[in-house]
């Protein structure tokens, strides 16, 4: 059946958390393993089936359709969802505590308690609150970004008012500031803050000094038009190259054209510019969207939320468990971002004669990225501060941005105005997410200077990687794809020079 033919039904979230109630009943209870397990799972399918219905609705009010509808019960989402995962996590640590972990780590992995995230130890109403308001603040930015004439004084409104309600958050938790919480929601255990700060002093040094000469050259990189003259050639365009790809990608995308799973077309109330990849548990398939219009360089965007979505129908259909059917950013944009380089050898049948135009804008526009998402990430550690008048946030950006992305510059009446604040939508939709595709990225050229030396060998660790899922710490995940660490040595520096240099070649 198509998606669009799917029903949506407004999970009942009062049965929820009742079944879910009687759950925890019954594993407090339970007088074998299997009796423990079975009540455990139950949770986990109650979860899932709410995620499902949902994702249907949430995705319909990306798409716009059916705007005032979906946009009323994603607010209601929003305010019923909290409470619901609260229950779901006193289920989780009844397990993580009860004489049946072991059993538990040994038929599903060690890393199913790696997600209990230990903050929500001191879950309190208060903290239930804080998170709905935060969640109706998401809301408010979205719509607000969604209007034609962005009005400014509302953004910074909202944002201000998130950042008070972070801070709150964190206070009660118990944290010294957002960004121990921040960190923790990210999900992030095999690195801390240094992490990160080394690699921007890396990428600043080799990567912003590139990018700043090649900006010097004055050399254009406007984006090459793409043959799809709409979604639909696209569509068919993806399919082909999937198909010649791998058996496993031509499955795929079977799946995905016959149900229709993508929504390309740019409407009214759709949110503009937006790629990105819904997962619907339950069905464990993915939704695609996009807003297509013909620009060479969205055919990339489009392959690479395909390839999150082949991420996840790969490992949905190997790992037992929901939780397990995606790892953390830092491992799920490599997936995506690597399909886009397995996608060069077929670049003909999405841009025709500017392949090589393609491959200098898409070399360039990463490079520039890595650089730019370091300054968000910075900003990011430091925009928590309740003190900060508009004016000194705008200074802070601006100092920021010029350091690692000297290019940009920020006129000083934007800074007087206090209008420069960062209109990045991830540190309001997600925070501390952002850098993780850069972390990605140096992961991601590894792939791409392995498949110029081996294919093979590049395809079968890119297979590897989507089959584990979440199923492994994010060191595992690498040594199981042969990947370095980016935060190791010279990684970044050893990784990034042959990429500079054939963005130069290409010049
Ligand atoms: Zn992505």
């Amino acid at each position: 059946m198509k998606f669009s033919e799917w029903s949506y039904t407004r999970p009942d979230y009062s049965a929820v958390k009742k079944k879910i109630s009687d759950c925890k009943s019954k594993m407090q209870n339970a007088g074998s393993y299997q009796m423990f397990r079975d009540a455990w799972m139950d949770v986990k399918k109650e979860i899932e089936y709410m995620v499902y219905q949902e994702e249907i609705i949430y995705i319909r009010h990306l798409c716009g359709i059916d705007y005032q509808y979906s946009l009323g019960e994603v607010e209601i989402q929003n305010r019923e969802e909290p409470s619901v995962y609260a229950l779901r996590d006193e289920c989780n640590r009844i397990a993580a505590a009860s004489g049946y972990r072991r059993e538990l780590e040994r038929e599903f992995g060690n890393r199913i308690f790696a997600h209990l995230d230990q903050h929500r130890a001191a879950e309190s109403s208060d903290s239930i609150r804080l998170q709905s308001e935060e969640s109706a603040l998401k809301l408010q930015y979205r719509k607000l970004m969604v209007k034609d004439n962005r009005d400014d004084e509302a953004l910074y409104q909202v944002f201000r008012k998130l950042i008070e309600i972070r801070c709150e958050l964190a206070d009660s938790f118990g944290y010294d500031s957002y960004i121990d919480l921040g960190y923790l929601i990210q999900g992030r255990q095999d690195y801390g803050t240094k992490e990160p700060a080394d690699f921007r002093r890396n990428i600043q040094k080799y990567v912003t000094l590139a990018v700043a000469d090649i900006k010097a050259k004055g050399i254009d990189y406007d984006y090459p038009p793409a043959i799809a003259a709409n979604p639909g050639e696209l569509i068919s365009a993806i399919a082909a190259m999937f198909k010649d790809l791998s058996y496993e990608t031509g499955s795929y995308i079977e799946e995905m054209t016959q149900k229709e799973l993508y929504d390309l077309e740019t409407r009214a109330n759709k949110r503009g510019n937006l790629f990105t990849c819904c997962m619907l548990p339950y069905e464990k398939l993915p939704f695609i969207i996009g807003n297509y219009t013909g620009n060479g360089m969205e055919t990339g965007y489009t392959v690479h939320e395909f390839g999150h979505g082949f991420a996840f129908y790969t490992a949905a259909r190997k790992q037992p468990l929901y939780e397990l059917h995606r790892s953390s950013p830092a491992v799920n944009e490599i997936h995506s971002k690597t399909m886009e380089h397995f996608m060069f050898p077929y670049l003909k049948m999405f841009v025709g004669e500017h392949k090589k135009e393609y491959i200098r804008n898409h070399l360039m526009q990463q490079l520039e990225n890595l650089a730019y998402r370091c300054a968000i990430d910075e900003f990011e550690h430091l925009m928590y501060d309740r003190n900060m008048s508009r004016v000194q946030l705008c200074e802070l950006w601006a100092d920021i941005s010029n350091r690692y992305t000297p290019w940009n510059r920020i006129s000083p009446e934007d800074i007087h105005q206090g209008k420069c604040w960062p209109r990045q939508t991830h540190i309001v939709e997600s925070p501390f997410y952002y850098i993780q595709y850069d972390i990605a990225q140096i992961s991601t050229y590894e792939f791409y200077l392995k498949m110029k030396s081996n294919y093979e060998q590049a395809w079968s660790d890119y297979m590897r990687l989507c089959s584990e899922g979440g199923s492994k710490s994010y060191q595992e995940l690498l040594e199981t794809a042969h990947l370095s660490n980016p935060f190791i040595g010279s990684a970044v520096e050893d990784i990034c020079h042959p990429i500079v240099d054939e963005l130069y070649s290409l010049l």
